[in-house]
Order: structure tokens, then C-alpha cells, then sequence
């Protein structure tokens, strides 16, 4: 009979006739210790869940606002879960696996409350039931669309995770866990089909139950195969295997998985649908861009013990589903730095764990021996936020990570060549430990003078920043720069020996009291200065200019002998400032025909390397792009562009540190340059936007042997170049 069919028969049956039993087959007592099970499933559920969340509220307030304006919050993170828009990305699969796997579940989840309503509410208050003709058909056949698309985003599971056997899926705290997690899951989809398929047969097949499709299908081969519909007195065992016997048994088997399943929740991995969308809700936007400020009490303590940790941090070590998508893209893992982000996060999780089942306390983070974490570990990190972007669950890895660092930092477990750094910073105001009498000496092969911001009204403040202020290759790009600003006939000044570290990198290695000094320094200065708008050289400074100077309270240090500030105040807290990185800047420049560009100047095939505190920090993809275009260079990107990039290894101060890698960051981002991009070797140069980008790549270049193969260049030296040797000479600017 074809389905056409049947519906003309449904049509003829009363509406009343169309529904079904809940509780087909199940005797009195059944029912009886149903709802006993389903009490005690419930209370067991409840406490795992208040358990949990109790624990929270041990945990410190966290410096963020994280609860405020509350609906839009919920609206937010239910289009986030439901969207599943963090799943699709880089990976179409897994995308369409937790889709079919949520959007089912939550179905299914819904029919059955639906129907506890309309046994529990509506009947008892109006009498009779909803859940009949028309409903009742167009519920069956979502139940069943929907229950087959969680099966078979389960199979998806299951394949991806047994047969492919992903490998960012297994990891250190894989356990037991996790199998029993998706299988009980397998187990409640085919299980619930086959419990149907046996009613529909038992009950004798009726037609309206033809919506349920999966069922009627299922009911249909048992037909085929001659089961028996119920047994007759006195049959031997192999009788007994009924279709009534059988549904009984599907039932309960069904019905007790689902009690383990409900009441296993806030025990095991399967907590992950409850935490994960608390912790989207309690994101923080500007996570990791912005890290939390140091506290003023100088008593507190960062991460001695594990109550040290946020609310938020603990939720977010809960809320980890172990995806290990955070360490598919760590580039210190792929670099073979002794780091996995996920192995972090669930490290703390065990450690606390073991704590709360009275566990013996040890140190949370130290240079060896018995910590939950190793310095080593941390020390690895390049701050570089691919973990964060990539994470489903918006976990803030680096809101922990800093906390961890900046233990290690208080208790001094830092490498030498970083505590190099520190002294330089305190002794000299630069990262290189010169001279800050020197700081502007890069700009002695110029023509043309400099303007001294501090004396002078400009339009642009320019933060020249460390490496282009010291280092002989990016003094060429400060050069670069100055020449275009003086091309553009902008006017714009620099703060000479009054500039010092901006303290971004510095600050997330844990150094947080010399990176307050710091931003006090400049905000000082900036306020002695008239201008319009700061323009950073470096991506790191306009990061911490930008998010993290607003978020200092000068106010909260004025007792502090140690931070002598004239400034007592958050600077630039309404956000008046515009603080921009170069790019940003030239780009209007550009766009006003200030640098007579006709975008035919230079045929190069390039690459653009998006540096992580322009990009992925700041969202910046698009004005470095303009500018390289602007210039005639034929663009060719790589295949982990935009929020996708790969950090060069110099964040997070990798910069400064020696570590064992192989390959190192920068050599495998030139292999990809001149291997996976669709120009492949006809690559002529990699092009950087950043200071420390242009220092490891030229490193990496060198010892990856790529010398011969591509040249590392500025955006601001492929604009120069495009400008003239005309205007270079005239400008005065010199090849080295
Ligand atoms: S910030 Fe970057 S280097 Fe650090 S753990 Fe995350 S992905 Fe790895
Ligand atoms: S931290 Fe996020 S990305 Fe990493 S394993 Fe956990 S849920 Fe997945």
C-alpha cells in the first residue's frame, strides 16, 4: 500500500482513533516502578547539577561583567548553540555531525516533554488528550525525522571517532568516559526505533502509524521474518521471542538506559550540553584581546590554589567536550613545544577534582616535579589565541593561561633569557636593554626631521614601538613608514626617548606590575601630548593601546609607592582616541589618493601572513590586503588565512625563549607559502604586517633554508617600493 494510500485511509478514521498508548504493554506495577525510577533519576540529576554549580560560587569573582543584560545573552548563545556555527568551521563534517546529533536530541527531548504535558497537565486540568488526529501524526513523523537524523549524526560519531579515528578526538584524558558517552547515545536512538517498530508490529500494524516511518519500516521486516505477535500457553523459550515479549523487554531496556543517561549527566562528559551553554552565555567578547587586569591588593594571589580560579575558570574547565580542536591549531603543539591547550584545561579539572575527593594539594603550576601544570608547558604558549577562536564551547584559555604565568612569574620560575628581558625593561624602558637616549636613532638616515609629538600638535602620534626602534631589519621598516607618512604629507611626530615597551608581550608572560608602570608611563605622556590619533607600528602595541590601556584604573594604584602616577583615572575609557594600527591608517591614506597609487606599480606574486594581534585579536583582515593590492602585487593566500593564520612563534614572549621545535612555527608557515598556495614556488615574497612577524620569519627563513626562495618583506616596504625610487631619494631613504 503506498503512502498516498494509507493517508486517505488515516483521513477516514476518526481523529480520536489516531493516537496511540503511552504505556502499551506495561502492567500496573510497571508503571508503578517507572515513575519510582524516573523520581530518583530526577533527584540524582538534580544534585549532580547543584553539586556543580555550588562549586562555582567557591571560585573568585571574575573581573569581567559576565552575567549583565542576561536575555540577550541567552538569545545569543542559543543562536551560537543551535546554529552550531563554531562546529562548521574547518570542518564541514563535524559541523553536520553535531548538527543532526543536537538538533536531534533536543527534538526528541521536546516530543517527550510534549507528551508529559499532555499526560501530567492537560489531562488532569482539561481532561482527555491533545495528542491525537492531526497532532498526533505530524509529531510521529518529526519524531521520527529528527530521531533519524540523531542516529545518524551518532554513526557519524562513531565512525569519525573508531574507524577514521580522528586524532585531535584522543588525547591524554580520553577515557571511558567518552565511549560510554556515545554509545549510550547510540543506544537511546536505535533503541527508541526498535522499541517502535516493535509496538507498531505488536499492535498489529496500524495504519496511521505509517509517519512513523522508521518504525513502520521496522515493522514491516519483522512482519517479513513471521515474528510472532504474542506467545501461546505452555510455549518453550525460543516461543517466547514474541513481539510483545520483545517490546517489553525494548521498553524497559530503553526506559533504563535513558534513567542512567539523565541521571549520569552532571557526573561525566554528557555535562558538557549544560555547561558549555552556561559558559556561552558568560563569555566574555573581548576575551584574550583584553586580559584581566592585575589586581591592586597586593596580597592576592594568582594561582597558588586551585580557588585562585574565577567561577568562569572553573566553568570553562567543565565545559570542555575534549574535542581537541583548541589543539589541532596550537602551534605550539604542532611545533612539538611540550603544550596542549586542552590538556590544560582538563589537567586543572582533574587537579581539582582530586582535590574535592580529598586529593593531597600541590602546587598548580611550577618548573618541574609534582605541579598540576609545568612551567615548561606555559612557558610555550605563544598567546597567539588560535585555541580560543577555534574553541565550540568558548572556553578563554588565555584568561587561565595568564593567571598561570602570572604565578610563575611571582614565584620567579621564569626562563633567564625572559628575565633578561624584565631587567631590560625596568633598567632601560626597551626590550633590548639600549639606550633609551638611542631610541630614535633609526630615523639618522632620513632626510627629512622627525616631529617631536611632545612639543608639537600633530595629526598622528606614531608609537614607533621596540623592534623597528632597535632592530637593524625592522629600523628599515620604521623607515619605510616614515617615508609614506611624509609622502602622504600627513602630519605626524614620535615621542623620541619618551617612549618605552608598550608591555603587551610581557604582560603575557605574567610580568603584570612592570606592564602597569608601563601603560602608566604612556598614558602620561599621551596626555601631555596634542594629537589626534595614536598609529602603532606594531600590531602587539595597537592591541594593548587599543583594549587594555582603557581597562587600567590608575585610581586603584594612587597609594602604591612603587606606581607614582600623576594620572589617577582609566585613560581613554569613552573610547575618544582613536588608536589604530599603521595599516588602518594608510589604508584611508590610500583610499584618498594620497600616495598616487594606480595599482599597476608592482607585478610580484606575494603572500600575506596576518599577524594574530592584528588579525584574530583585532579582526583586522582587510586594510593590509588593500594596501598590497593597492600596489599591483598579484595576492595569493594561504590556505590558513584571516582568523585561520598560524603564529609565527613569537608571541606570548617566544620571542625571547629557546625552545627544542621541529619544525619551528615560522619554517612551516614559509613551507606552506611556497608549497600550498596556488602560486606554490612562484611565491616571491611572504609579506608581514608585524615587527616581531618580520624578526622570526627572517629567522625562520635562514634556518628552514628557504633564503634562496623568498624574501620577507613589510607591507610599508612593498608601499615604498611602489611609491618610487624618485620619491625614495628624494625622500632620503636608503636601502638598509
Ligand atoms: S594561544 Fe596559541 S600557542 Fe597558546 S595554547 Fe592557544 S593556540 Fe596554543
Ligand atoms: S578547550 Fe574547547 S576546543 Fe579545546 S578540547 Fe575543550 S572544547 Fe574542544
Amino acid at each position: 500500500m503506498n503512502v498516498g494510500v494509507q493517508l486517505g485511509i488515516i483521513n477516514g478514521v476518526a481523529q480520536s482513533e489516531v493516537t496511540r498508548e503511552t504505556y502499551w504493554g506495561i502492567s500496573s506495577t510497571g508503571y508503578a516502578l517507572f515513575y519510582l525510577l524516573t523520581v530518583i533519576t530526577i533527584a540524582v540529576f538534580v544534585y549532580g547539577v547543584y553539586q556543580r554549580f555550588s562549586r562555582y560560587t567557591e571560585g573568585e569573582d571574575d573581573p569581567f561583567a559576565r552575567l549583565d543584560d542576561l536575555p540577550r545573552r541567552i538569545v545569543t548563545a542559543a543562536k551560537i548553540a543551535l546554529s552550531n556555527e563554531q562546529n562548521f568551521d574547518r570542518d564541514l563534517y563535524a559541523g553536520l555531525m553535531h548538527s543532526f546529533i543536537l538538533w536531534g536530541f533536543l527534538t526528541l527531548l521536546i516530543a517527550t516533554s510534549i507528551l508529559a504535558f499532555d499526560d501530567y497537565a492537560y489531562n488532569l486540568l482539561v481532561g482527555g488528550s491533545f495528542w491525537v488526529g492531526d497532532f498526533y501524526l505530524a509529531y510521529q513523523f518529526m519524531v521520527d525525522a529528527m530521531g533519524l537524523l540523531f542516529v545518524v549524526g551518532i554513526g557519524m560519531a562513531l565512525y569519525r571517532r573508531y574507524w577514521v579515528r580522528n586524532e585531535r578526538l584522543w588525547g591524554r584524558h580520553t577515557s571511558n568516559e567518552d565511549d560510554i558517552f556515545i554509545w549510550t547515545l547510540f543506544g537511546l536512538g536505535v533503541g527508541g526505533f526498535a522499541l517502535e517498530g516493535l509496538r507498531i508490529y505488536a499492535t498489529g500494524m496500524p495504519d496511521h502509524e505509517v509517519v512513523s516511518f522508521v518504525g513502520y519500516g521496522l515493522a514491516m521486516v519483522l512482519g517479513a521474518v513471521n515474528l510472532p505477535l504474542a506467545g501461546e500457553p505452555g510455549m518453550n523459550l525460543a516461543a517466547g521471542v514474541t513481539g510483545e515479549n520483545l517490546h517489553w523487554l525494548a521498553w524497559w531496556s530503553h526506559s533504563l538506559l535513558a534513567f542512567f543517561f539523565i541521571a549520569w549527566i552532571p557526573y561525566a562528559k554528557p555535562f558538557h550540553m549544560l555547561s558549555s551553554f552556561a559558559n556561552v552565555v558568560a563569555r566574555d567578547e573581548q576575551a584574550g584581546k583584553r586580559l584581566p587586569n592585575v589586581p591592586a591588593d597586593l596580597d592576592a594571589t594568582n594561582a597558588e590554589s586551585i580557588d585562585d580560579f574565577t567561577w568562569k575558570e572553573l566553568l570553562d574547565q567543565d565545559a570542555c567536550t575534549k574535542c581537541g580542536r583548541c589543539s589541532a591549531v596550537c602551534p605550539a603543539k604542532a611545533s612539538g613545544r611540550p603544550l596542549d591547550p586542552r590538556n590544560v584545561i582538563l589537567d586543572l579539572k582533574q587537579y581539582r577534582e582530586q582535590l574535592d575527593a580529598g586529593g593531597e594539594e600541590h602546587a598548580i603550576v611550577a618548573d618541574g616535579g609534582t605541579s598540576a601544570i609545568d612551567a615548561e608547558t606555559m612557558e610555550s604558549c605563544m598567546a597567539c589565541m588560535a585555541c580560543m577562536d577555534a574553541c565550540p564551547v568558548e572556553i578563554e584559555h588565555l584568561q587561565s593561561f595568564t593567571r598561570l604565568n602570572r604565578q610563575l612569574t611571582d614565584q620567579g620560575d621564569v626562563a633567564p633569557s625572559m628575565q633578561d628581558v624584565f631587567q631590560n625593561v625596568m633598567q632601560n624602558g626597551n626590550t633590548f636593554g639600549n639606550s633609551p637616549r638611542n631610541r630614535a636613532d633609526w630615523a639618522d638616515d632620513l632626510e627629512f626631521e622627525l616631529t617631536d609629538a611632545r612639543n608639537e600638535q600633530v595629526d598622528y602620534l606614531w608609537y614607533v614601538g621596540d623592534y623597528p626602534s632597535y632592530d637593524d631589519r625592522n629600523k628599515r621598516v620604521a623607515r619605510s613608514l616614515a617615508t609614506i607618512l611624509q609622502a602622504a604629507d600627513v602630519s605626524f611626530g614620535i615621542l623620541f626617548e619618551d617612549e618605552k615597551y608598550d608591555g603587551n608581550d610581557i604582560r603575557r608572560v605574567g610580568e603584570e606590575f612592570l606592564y602597569v608602570e608601563l601603560a602608566g608611563h604612556h598614558v602620561e605622556t599621551f596626555e601631555d601630548c596634542a594629537f589626534d590619533t595614536i598609529v602603532c607600528t606594531d600590531p602587539h602595541s595597537y592591541n594593548t593601546f587599543a583594549n587594555e590601556y582603557p581597562e587600567v584604573d590608575f585610581e586603584e594604584f594612587a597609594d602604591d609607592p612603587m606606581m607614582p602616577f600623576d594620572y589617577d583615572e582609566q585613560w581613554n575609557a569613552d573610547g575618544a582616541i582613536d588608536v589604530l594600527h599603521w595599516t588602518q591608517a594608510i589604508e584611508e591614506l590610500v583610499a584618498d589618493g594620497r600616495l598616487d597609487l594606480d595599482g599597476t606599480e608592482l607585478d610580484y606574486t606575494v603572500t600575506y601572513h596576518d599577524p594574530c594581534h592584528l588579525g584574530r585579536y583585532n579582526d583586522e583582515y582587510e586594510a593590509p590586503r588593500d594596501l598590497i593590492r593597492a600596489t599591483g602585487c598579484e595576492l595569493v593566500e594561504m590556505p590558513r588565512n584571516r582568523e585561520d593564520s598560524f603564529c609565527c612563534g613569537g608571541g606570548g614572549g617566544g620571542l625571547w625563549m629557546d625552545f627544542e621545535e621541529e619544525p619551528k612555527p615560522s619554517e612551516e608557515r614559509l613551507r606552506e607559502a611556497l608549497e600550498d598556495t596556488t602560486a606554490g614556488s612562484g611565491v616571491e615574497k611572504f609579506v608581514v604586517a608585524c615587527p616581531m612577524c618580520m624578526t622570526m620569519y627572517e629567522d625562520g627563513r635562514k634556518t628552514g633554508g628557504y633564503e634562496d626562495a623568498i624574501e620577507i618583506v613589510d607591507i610599508a616596504e612593498l608601499l615604498v617600493e611602489a611609491i618610487g625610487a624618485d620619491a625614495q631619494a628624494k625622500l632620503g631613504v636608503t636601502a638598509d
